[in-house]
């Protein structure tokens, strides 16, 4: 299937490819204010916030160094009883290092908050979040993130880095799934 026949699949466009480099863009250079001299290493969790981090990486002016985790959570949706498992870990070691967890949505709160106590646990000299997308439940689990693309409304979203089955993560703008694509299913399963 073409990409652009996704038109139907998409019940409402939040953000244009545009806008969200216009929002990346203020966001690389607070990065730039709170790490002067680029001291920080960048965790993307995989696989949705790869493209977050390749345009995030590119707008900051300074070397930016990279690394990615992969990890799948269970039972976000009871929040205390959620496991988080790593299935990629970091190249990198943290310890001492200044960490800013680069993710692409913050739903529950539940896949940050264990990796923020995870980079702690590991010794990171600061742990900080960077979240693409923020929806209001996120507030229920208390992670403080410091940098926020945009907040949007509870409804399951795809598209710039974000997925339905493996499906719309290279669309360029955000949009809602319509809700015949999952027929009714949660689509988070
Ligand atoms: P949390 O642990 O914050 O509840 O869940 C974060 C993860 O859930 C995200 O990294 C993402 O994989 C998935 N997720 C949560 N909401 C959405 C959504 O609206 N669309 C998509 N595609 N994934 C979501």
């Amino acid at each position: 299937m073409e990409l652009s026949d996704i038109t139907n699949d998409i019940s409402e466009v939040l953000f244009t490819e545009a806008q969200i480099h216009d929002r990346i863009a203020e966001i690389a250079r607070e990065i730039e204010r709170d790490y002067p001299d680029g001291d920080v290493l960048l965790v993307g969790v995989l696989k949705g916030a790869v493209i977050v981090m390749a345009d995030l990486a590119r707008e900051l002016k300074f070397h930016a160094h990279i690394d990615f985790m992969a990890v799948s959570s269970y039972g976000a949706s009871t929040q205390s009883s959620g496991v988080v498992k790593i299935n990629k870990d970091l190249d990198t070691e943290v310890a001492g290092k200044k960490v800013l967890l680069i993710e692409d949505i913050m739903d529950s709160g539940l896949t940050l908050s264990w990796l923020v106590n995870n980079m702690e646990s590991r010794g990171a000299a600061s742990v900080e979040v960077c979240a693409m997308f923020r929806k209001p439940e996120a507030v229920k689990i208390p992670v403080s993130v410091k940098y926020v693309g945009f907040d949007i409304p509870p409804a399951f979203v795809v598209g710039y880095g974000l997925d339905y089955a493996e499906k719309y993560r290279n669309v360029r703008g955000l949009g809602v799934l319509a809700p015949h694509v999952y027929g009714g299913a949660d689509p988070h399963a």
